[in-house]
């Protein structure tokens, strides 16, 4: 959504209220996919500090899909934030910002990617998978576990012992 904020200011008030829901599919952060479960509410206002500098103030409530960074379980988190950003419109250079024309969504995104959680977990217990046999330790306990030797090679090691 674009807004020209020389033209929402042009009936004279200072505040322009700002609600609206943006659609975003996923993004992928560091290798990382991360999908949006349903469009990012936004409830803000931009107010007109003076001709050329405003102030875009805005809380963002939305939930996104990722996967547990130990056992790859689909997690949904719930994330809320708010923004308060300056804007100059003489002399900010953002992508966000062409003229005097608001990118909103490329405003809020760009926040957005910043305030996602680095690390997921589906829980703070959880075990993860077994490095060997990738068993899910949370509903599993595997026989690899204490020696770290694959199963495969634990016959050998069995062999050896009788030798
Ligand atoms: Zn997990
Ligand atoms: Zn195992």
């Amino acid at each position: 959504m674009q807004i020209n904020l020389l033209n929402i200011f042009a009936n004279g008030e200072n505040d322009y209220l700002l609600n609206c829901e943006l659609e975003q599919d996923y993004v992928v952060i560091d290798g990382d996919f991360k999908y949006f479960t349903k469009p990012l509410s936004v409830n803000g206002v931009i107010t007109m500090l003076g001709k050329d500098e405003y102030r875009f103030r805005a809380d963002l409530a939305f939930s996104y899909g990722t996967l547990c960074d130990r056992c790859a379980k689909d997690v949904i988190e719930d994330v809320e934030f708010s923004i308060d950003k300056e804007i100059n419109i003489d002399v900010d250079e953002e992508e966000y910002l062409q003229g005097s024309v608001l990118d909103i969504d490329d405003l809020v995104f760009e926040e957005v990617y910043l305030n996602l959680p680095v690390k997921t977990l589906c829980d703070d217990e959880c075990k993860g998978l077994c490095p060997n046999c990738g068993a899910d330790l949370n509903q599993i306990t595997c026989d690899c576990e204490d020696d770290n030797i694959d199963p495969r090679l634990a016959n050998l090691k069995e062999l050896f012992k009788e030798v």
